[in-house]
């Protein structure tokens, strides 16, 4: 079963198309947070962000990059949260890999929802030496 944004890509279903070219599709998100989310789509269907090759990544980033500088220079927004949900307990809802650039303004109101934890005694520094990649 195609992902909706393999369908989009295939032209199967209608979107706000933004930019294009052979690796990506940046449309408007249907649902946004604030007017004027965008997605950047990898048009490979990587389901996680893991599984797309570095270099595609970088690529993908790049987009996202002018996405948000022309969101800033058009909407005026006073910044963006750029974010990748990824892999089904973080939310994601399309098992295909996108980022979005939802355009945030002073005072707006939003949040994601997230409620902040607190360490034990020390237990920073044991997780740190856990998870420390070099
Ligand atoms: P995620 O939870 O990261 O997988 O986000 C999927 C996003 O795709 C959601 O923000 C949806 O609002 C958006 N979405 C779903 N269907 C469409 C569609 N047909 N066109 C544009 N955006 C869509």
């Amino acid at each position: 079963m195609p992902t909706v944004f393999e369908m989009i890509i295939n032209g199967d279903i209608p979107s706000t198309k933004l930019y294009e070219d052979e690796s990506c599709l940046v449309i408007l998100d249907i649902n946004p947070v604030e007017k004027g989310h965008a997605l950047v789509i990898a048009k490979k269907p990587y389901p996680v962000f893991t599984q797309c090759p570095d270099e595609e990544l970088a690529h993908l980033m790049s987009i996202a990059k002018k996405v948000d500088l022309k969101l800033r220079s058009t909407l005026g927004c006073d910044g963006t949260n750029i974010l990748i949900n990824n892999d089904e307990a973080s939310g994601q809802e399309i098992a295909h890999l996108h980022i979005h650039i939802i355009p945030r303004y002073k005072n707006d109101g939003q949040n994601f929802g997230f409620v902040k934890q607190k360490y034990e005694d020390g237990e920073i520094k044991k997780l740190g030496e856990k998870l420390c990649l070099n």
